[in-house]
C-alpha cells in the first residue's frame, strides 16, 4: 500500500482563473489548465510554495492527505473540491489518526514552549510569512548531514553540537526563528517508533551558507536522550528524516531599524544566531540594533563564544552571563538586565523595540521579576506593558 502524501490543490469554486499560479510556477507542467479548472500535477510539484503569495483568492492554499493522488483529468473534472478521504495506511486507519495526532502533539509542544509569555503570541507585524507543516510525520523530507562539530570545549560539562543540514535541492523554505522536527530513528520500549523532538534553527533564511538553502541547529546531548544523542553522534553523509518547519509568531521583525532584545541560556542561543546572521547579511551595522544576554555556567560551555566575540557591538550588543566561574560570585541573565536597567528601561519605553526569551524553562521568573523592577523604575507596570507588547507581536518566549 502506499504511503500517505499531501497532496497541493485548487478549490474550482474560488478559483478565478487568472492563471497567475501557473505563471509563476518554476516547474514547467505542474500548474495548468483546461478549459474548465487550472490543477495541480501531484508528480511534478515540489512544494516551493512560490504560487501560494500571488493567488489573489486564496483558491491556490488547498491540501489533502491522500493514499493515491487525484491525476489531472480527476481535478479537470471537478466543480468542487472533494472531502478530505478516510485515509487507509498499512496500519489501517488508526494509524492515520494517530499520524495526525501525533502531528498535533508536535503543535502543541510549540504552544507549550510559548506559554511564558502570558498570552497567545502573535509574530511581529512585518515579519515575512512562514510556511509551516510543509513536511510531517506521514511525508517527511529527508536531508544530509553536510557537517558538525562541537561548541563547548572538550571537557567542559555540556556538549552542544552544530549540524549542518542539506535537503539536496529539494524546497525547505525556513524564516530565522521556526523550528523543525527531527525523527529520531528505531522504537521506543512500548515497540512505537520515537517521536520528533523539535529543534530550532540557527541558520538564516537564505542558508548556513547564502542561497544554499541548508540550515544549521544548536544541539545540546542530554545524558540518555534519544533524540539528542542521535543528532550529536550523526556523521558526514548520514540522511535524517526531518518534519516541518514550524512556527508562526517567534519571529524577527523585518523592519532593519527595530531593536532587538535578545535574552538566552545554552542552545536558546539558536534563534537568535539565525537572527544576527540576517542582519548581517541584509543591513549590517546601519540597523536599530541587537542587544544580547546570553547565560552559561562558564565560557567553555557557552555555544558560539569565540564566533559571537568577532562581532561589532554595533550590530550586536553582548552581555555573556556566568554562573559557574570558580572565585567570582554567581551572575544569571537577570541579574545583569538590572545592571543594564538603564539601558533596558530604554528599550522598554520605545515601541520600536521587541523582546525575545530563549532556552531553559526555569530562566523565565527570574527574567519576569528583572522586568517587574526595571518597569517600576520607569513608572509602569510589567504586566501591562508585557500584554501590550505581546498583542503587538513584540514579546516573545520559546523556553522547553
Ligand atoms: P528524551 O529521550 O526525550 O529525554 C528527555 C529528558 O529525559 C532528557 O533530558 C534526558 O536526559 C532525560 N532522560 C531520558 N532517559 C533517561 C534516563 N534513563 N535516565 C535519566 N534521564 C533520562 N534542544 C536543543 O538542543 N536545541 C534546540 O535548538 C532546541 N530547540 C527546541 C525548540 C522547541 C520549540 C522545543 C519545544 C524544544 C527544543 N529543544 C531544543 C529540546 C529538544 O526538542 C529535546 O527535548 C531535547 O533534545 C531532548 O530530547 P532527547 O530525545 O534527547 O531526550
Amino acid at each position: 500500500m502506499n504511503q500517505p502524501l499531501k497532496q497541493h490543490l485548487i478549490d474550482p469554486e474560488i478559483c478565478i482563473r487568472c492563471y497567475t499560479c501557473e505563471m509563476t510556477c518554476p516547474i514547467e507542467g505542474a500548474i495548468v489548465h483546461d478549459a474548465n479548472n487550472v490543477v495541480i500535477d501531484a508528480d511534478k510539484c515540489e512544494f516551493c510554495m512560490a504560487c501560494i503569495p500571488v493567488c489573489p483568492t486564496g483558491s491556490i492554499d488547498e491540501w489533502r492527505i491522500v493514499n493515491t493522488p487525484y491525476s489531472l483529468d480527476d481535478q479537470f473534472g471537478w466543480a468542487e473540491l472533494p472531502e478530505q478521504e478516510e485515509i487507509l495506511t498499512g496500519g489501517g486507519s488508526d494509524a492515520a489518526t494517530s499520524l495526525e495526532a501525533l502531528d498535533d502533539a508536535m503543535a502543541a509542544l510549540l504552544a507549550d514552549a510559548h506559554k511564558g509569555a502570558g498570552g497567545k503570541a502573535k509574530a511581529p507585524a512585518t515579519a515575512s510569512k512562514p510556511t509551516i507543516n510543509m513536511y510531517n510525520l506521514a511525508n517527511p523530507i529527508t536531508a544530509k548531514v553536510q557537517g558538525s562539530y562541537r561548541l563547548t570545549a572538550e571537557g567542559a560539562d555540556t556538549d552542544v553540537r552544530h549540524i549542518i543540514l542539506d535537503f539536496g535541492g529539494k524546497p525547505f523554505p525556513v524564516l530565522e526563528g521556526q523550528s523543525i522536527g527531527i525523527i529520531p530513528p528505531g522504537t521506543g520500549a512500548d515497540g512505537k517508533p520515537h517521536l520528533p523532538r523539535l529543534y530550532s534553527i540557527s541558520s538564516p533564511r537564505d542558508g548556513e551558507r547564502p542561497n544554499y538553502g541548508n540550515v544549521s541547529l544548536t544541539v545540546k546531548r542530554h545524558e540518555q536522550g534519544v533524540c539528542s544523542n542521535y543528532v550529536c553522534d550523526l556523521k558526514m553523509g548520514d540522511e535524517v528524516q526531518v518534519t516541518g518547519p514550524f512556527g508562526s509568531t517567534f519571529l524577527m521583525p523585518d523592519d532593519p531599524q527595530a531593536r532587538l532584545l535578545m535574552i538566552c541560556t545554552g542552545t536558546g542561543s539558536a534563534p537568535f544566531r539565525a537572527f544576527t546572521m540576517r542582519r548581517q547579511r541584509t543591513v549590517g551595522n546601519k540597523s536599530g540594533g541587537m542587544v544580547m544576554f546570553f547565560g552559561a555556567r562558564t565560557p567553555d560551555s557557552l555555544p558560539y563564544f569565540g564566533p559571537l566575540g568577532k562581532i561589532p557591538d554595533s550590530l550586536l550588543k553582548k552581555h555573556l552571563v556566568f554562573s559557574r566561574i570558580p572565585g567570582v560570585p554567581k551572575s544569571y541573565v537577570q541579574d545583569q538586565l538590572i545592571v543594564e536597567e538603564e539601558a533596558i528601561a530604554d528599550m522598554l519605553t520605545d515601541p520600536n523595540t521587541y523582546i525575545y526569551i530563549c532556552g531553559l524553562r526555569g530562566m523565565e521568573e527570574g527574567v519576569e521579576k528583572a522586568f517587574t523592577n526595571i518597569a517600576e523604575s520607569i513608572g509602569t507596570q510589567w504586566v501591562a506593558l508585557r500584554d501590550t507588547m505581546r498583542s503587538e507581536g513584540r514579546y516573545h518566549v520559546e523556553t522547553y
